[in-house]
């Protein structure tokens, strides 16, 4: 299985800063999808006694295990953080490919890939990274505001009681020690950011994934242990199983149409029931209260579905996207109306850009995404959500959350009738004028009323109020229907291979973890190249062939950034996955030898000097370029070259006469040219850039 290799901090950072000044983006994002906010539009939300500029993140998935995801989420607008669920079991085999978003989401990755300690470490990092990206001056104002990280943790009790998972909590708590180290390791032209404030305490909040047949009891001590022993504020999410088989069959089949979808009835029988959770929850959040901690529930968790497909090998996947979407808001509709207790919600579940206001108007905090992400664009798709919600606030006239979940939808003057009722209370002649029509900002009026907590209790109010107008207009919109989420991408029946394709660019912006990049060629073409007779007398040419690579924009793979998910191959329009079958590099000497597999190379820079190992076409090569001469070996022998003119000028061993094929090493050359040169930036060449990248 791929294994996932962190990026050191230092790396992160020389690429961030050579890629945003000669590039205009970083880690692939265009800089003018970093968002910077909205003229006019206050995004302001409150989660867990912390301040969010925008209520949106990435939900806990492949978009939030590695420190550049994180960044890239957090640059696109991102600023609630939902880290990539941990568990005490971190060595498991997580089956590939395990992505496949083409018209409904399904996934079979459901847990860090990292052991607890990397993971811990990678959170550190990407808060570092985004602190120095903020303070650097790189991206010049207005900057983007911080971002709050929310732990994700599963399955069980006795896995989150264990000593290795109670001391990753306690390092996501206080990371001092890690801190100190990674700001120990920034040396060189980075040296100047050591003294920058880094925030010790990553997250004081956890989300907890209880996987499919985690009984009422198991939640219960779960949460109690991470209120009470941990000293969190938690979060349970719900799986869609808690709407009972009947209801979810009738959703998905008869209502929206996926008659393909076949349900797995021991999920629904094992999993917490309905009537469970409306005990539950307000005895958990009896309970947060008690210990000065907030409890909340997030809607939902993807649905465990039988595999009727052929992509993953597993009798099970979960499923995610436009039919979620519609189950969940169902779900939260019932819970909301059955519950009779408020308790703050945050949502995940087919979330994108055309749903996100109506998603907001409910009053969730966070609203979380993960599918839509995975689609053409990538991350760059989340501004997309803000300047949405930010439309809309301005067709109301309205430039704050509060304000707008009170007006979204006709609901501002019920729910304050309701809150004041419930106070006992006449209506103030202020907030009557508000509701038809707001001179000012709620909370210019409410800090004006001596009520305590008015304003949150009038958002709840009309949060609660939309919540079925959302989910009956969301259940009957074709958009989410089997028909309108039929369409998958094209195939064109060509085969990939190292160099060339149609260079639609997909590739790059689909991948979580950024893993494709770009590299451009000076020298595209056929390449036509001899070979060569090695005689104790002399070396003579003799024909060799043609290598066709004739395209500028080339396409390669950071395999110590990817795990095979085969999400980008998905979406490639040829054949073979562009990560199985354009060159691969390896950012180690250690990762090349480990994975090679036929498919690797590993680039190393020394002033002028510069090395390509490669695996592939059957044999193991290196090629060390330097000044004008080649060293070039195929294991067998090595040989000096004049790069200019092919000539070879020297070779060892001398005794045996042999006929070496100098294919492997024009393929070397170009690639070590080309993806190893000053082009493009990426993590395979930029330990190779010398020039000075942070000003002064
Ligand atoms: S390069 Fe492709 S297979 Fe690798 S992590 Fe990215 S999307 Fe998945
Ligand atoms: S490898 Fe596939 S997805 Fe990537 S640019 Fe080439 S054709 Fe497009």
């Amino acid at each position: 299985m791929a294994e996932l290799i962190p990026i050191p901090l230092p790396v992160l950072l020389k690429r961030a800063f050579l890629e945003y000044r000669r590039e205009a983006k970083l880690f692939d994002l265009p800089a003018a999808r970093i968002f910077r906010g909205i003229e006019g539009i206050d995004f302001a939300v409150e989660s867990n006694g912390h301040r969010a500029a925008t209520p949106l993140g990435p939900a806990a998935g492949p978009h939030t295990q590695l420190a550049q995801n994180i960044a890239l989420s957090w640059l696109a607008g991102a600023r609630i953080i939902e880290l990539k669920t941990v568990q005490v079991l971190d060595e498991l085999k997580i089956s590939r490919p395990c992505i496949d978003v083409t018209g409904v989401g399904y996934n079979v990755e459901w847990s860090q890939e990292l052991r607890l300690e990397q993971s811990a470490r990678e959170y550190a990092t990407a808060a570092m990274l985004i602190a120095i990206l903020q303070h650097s001056g790189l991206l010049g104002a207005p900057l983007p505001e911080p971002a709050i990280f929310d732990m994700s943790v599963g399955y069980n009790l006795e896995g989150l009681r264990s000593p290795r998972v109670r001391q990753w909590i306690a390092a996501m708590k206080d990371a001092s020690a890690i801190v100190d180290e990674l700001r120990g390791g920034l040396g060189g032209e980075f040296r100047r950011f050591r003294d920058l404030p880094f925030p010790a305490r990553l997250s004081d909040t956890v989300t907890l994934s209880t996987f499919h047949g985690c009984p009422a009891g198991e939640i219960e001590g779960i949460v109690t242990y991470l209120l009470e022993e941990m000293g969190l504020h938690v979060c349970v999410k719900m799986n869609p199983t808690l709407l009972g088989q009947a209801e979810v069959e009738h959703l998905l089949h008869d209502v929206l149409g996926y008659r393909e979808i076949q349900l797995s009835p021991p999920a629904f029988a094992n999993d917490l029931q309905f009537d469970e959770a409306l005990h539950l929850i307000p005895l958990l959040d009896r309970k947060a209260r008690a210990c000065g901690r907030q409890l909340s529930v997030k809607f939902s968790n993807t649905l465990v579905v039988r595999n009727h497909r052929s992509f993953f090998s597993d009798e099970l996947m979960y499923m995610s996207g436009a039919p979620l979407h519609v189950l969940t808001l169902n779900l939260l509709g019932k819970f909301r109306a059955r519950l009779g207790h408020p308790v703050p919600v945050s949502f995940s579940a087919g979330l994108d850009a055309n749903n996100v206001a109506s998603v907001v108007a409910m009053n969730l905090v966070p609203v979380t995404t993960c599918t839509d992400l995975l689609r053409p664009g990538g991350y760059a798709r989340l501004p997309r959500y803000l300047e949405r919600l930010a439309g809309r606030m301005r067709d109301l006239g309205l430039a704050r959350i509060p304000d707008y979940v009170l007006r979204a939808k006709g609901n501002a003057g019920a729910a304050i009738e309701q809150v004041f009722a419930g106070l006992g209370e006449p209506v103030p002649a202020s907030l009557r004028e508000w509701a038809a029509q707001p001179p000012q900002p709620l909370d210019r009026v409410c800090a004006a009323l001596p009520v305590p907590g008015l304003e949150q209790k009038l958002v709840d109010a009309a949060g609660l109020l939309n919540t079925p107008l959302v989910v009956a207009e969301a259940t009957a919109h074709p958009r989410y229907t089997y028909e309108r989420n039929q369409a998958v991408p094209r195939k064109i029946g060509s085969k990939l291979w190292l160099y060339d394709c149609i260079a639609c660019d997909k590739c790059v912006p689909v991948c979580p973890n950024d893993a494709n990049f770009v590299y451009e060629t000076t020298q595209a073409g056929d390449v036509a190249y001899d070979n060569v007779e090695l005689t104790p007398a002399g070396a003579g040419r003799i024909p060799g062939g043609v290598i066709p690579a004739r395209k500028a924009h080339q396409f390669a793979n950071y395999a110590d950034a990817c795990n095979e998910c085969g999400h980008c191959d998905n979406f490639c329009p040829e054949d073979g996955g562009p990560y199985l079958e354009k060159p691969r590099f390896f950012g180690s000497l250690e990762s090349w030898r480990r994975d090679a597999r036929g498919n690797g190379f590993y680039m190393e820079f020394e002033g002028g000097r510069r090395t390509i190992r490669g695996a592939f076409g059957g044999g193991s090569y290196v090629l060390t370029l330097d000044g004008g001469r080649a060293r070039f070996s195929d294991g067998a022998v090595e040989v000096e070259i004049e790069t200019a003119t092919g000539a070879v000028l020297d070779w060892t061993p001398r005794e045996a006469a042999r006929t070496v094929d100098l294919r492997p090493y024009v393929e070397l050359k170009l690639l070590l040219e080309a993806a190893g040169g000053a082009g493009r930036v990426h993590y395979a060449n930029v330990t190779g850039f010398e020039e000075a990248t942070v000003d002064g």
